[in-house]
């Protein structure tokens, strides 16, 4: 517990993961010391190689799961009872080769908790571009991408292997972050409504990912719209790649989804959801 609420921290990223940098077991200790009391590691696992997304998938049945299933032990034989850990992964860019995500998943060793996420969208041409890769600042050019992004986002809902729809409203973060560009996510008001119904529908969730404390995704205005559509699922995960942004602002943002009138936060043990009311 931490200043009165249960903290819950459902999406960070260990050195299983191509970008970061610690261990299960530092990243597990730092949640210990910043009072977390139930944390889920999501490492990257993408059925397209790293960082090359043009190149061709990776072979069906290739992840090797040993690493994660190590690192997991280690840190839980670290921590022992001071918090509640869970194992699961954030399947990034599943829309692009379901068939090679399917082998991945069904290999699997017993995943508490799955997010589906976008990272990626096709060009005009048909590229796999990374939205960090955009470098331009004109909001056009974010916008067409984003475009592309919803198709993806429909296509991950339609394969649906996962619980949770991760950071939804991602581009905001990387034309911001990145470009200083301030995209407006109203004119997507349909396709958001689409996403969270069709998500709601299929008993999927999604995530609100405080972004290391910085603009929540999605935000209360989102939050709100998901709550109205009737949706229930929702987890909350600080996306840190680093100990430091452990559990970062979670009070603030339990607030912010009591505000916009949901009444619960979900964890989850081997994928089935537990509700702590907020
Ligand atoms: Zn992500
Ligand atoms: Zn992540």
């Amino acid at each position: 517990m931490r200043n009165g609420h249960f903290i819950t921290d459902y999406h960070c990223h260990s050195t299983v993961s191509p970008d970061g940098h610690n261990t299960m077991r530092e990243m597990a200790e730092a949640a210990v010391r910043l009072g977390v009391d139930d944390l889920c590691f999501t490492d990257h696992i993408e059925p397209l190689p790293w960082d090359r997304w043009n190149e061709p998938p990776r072979e069906k049945h290739s992840y090797d799961w040993a690493p994660m299933l190590a690192q997991f032990r280690e840190a839980q034989e670290a921590v022992g009872d001071r918090i509640k850990l869970h194992m699961g992964t954030e399947l990034g860019e599943c829309s692009f080769a379901p068939d090679v995500a399917d082998s991945f998943l069904d290999d699997a060793p017993p995943l508490d908790f799955t997010i589906g996420s976008v990272h990626c969208y096709r060009t005009a041409s048909g590229e796999v571009n990374d939205l960090t890769w955009i470098t331009s600042t004109d909001p056009a050019v974010w916008y067409a991408a984003c475009e592309s992004y919803f198709e993806e986002m429909e296509k991950l809902i339609d394969w649906g292997r996962f619980q949770v729809l991760g950071h939804i409203t991602l581009p905001l973060r990387w034309a911001k972050e990145l470009r200083g560009v301030e995209l407006d996510f109203d004119r997507y008001e349909e396709q958001l409504r689409h996403v969270m119904r069709r998500a709601i529908e299929k008993g999927l969730g999604i995530e609100c990912n405080t972004n290391r404390g910085h603009l929540p995704l999605p935000d209360g205005k989102w939050l709100k719209m998901y709550h109205e559509l009737g949706g229930e699922l929702i987890t909350l995960g600080s996306d840190a790649h680093t100990p430091e942004y452990i559990s970062c602002a979670m009070e603030e943002r339990q607030e912010l989804l009591k505000d916009c009138g949901l009444r619960y936060l979900a964890t989850y043990d081997r994928k089935k959801p537990i509700f702590h009311k907020i």
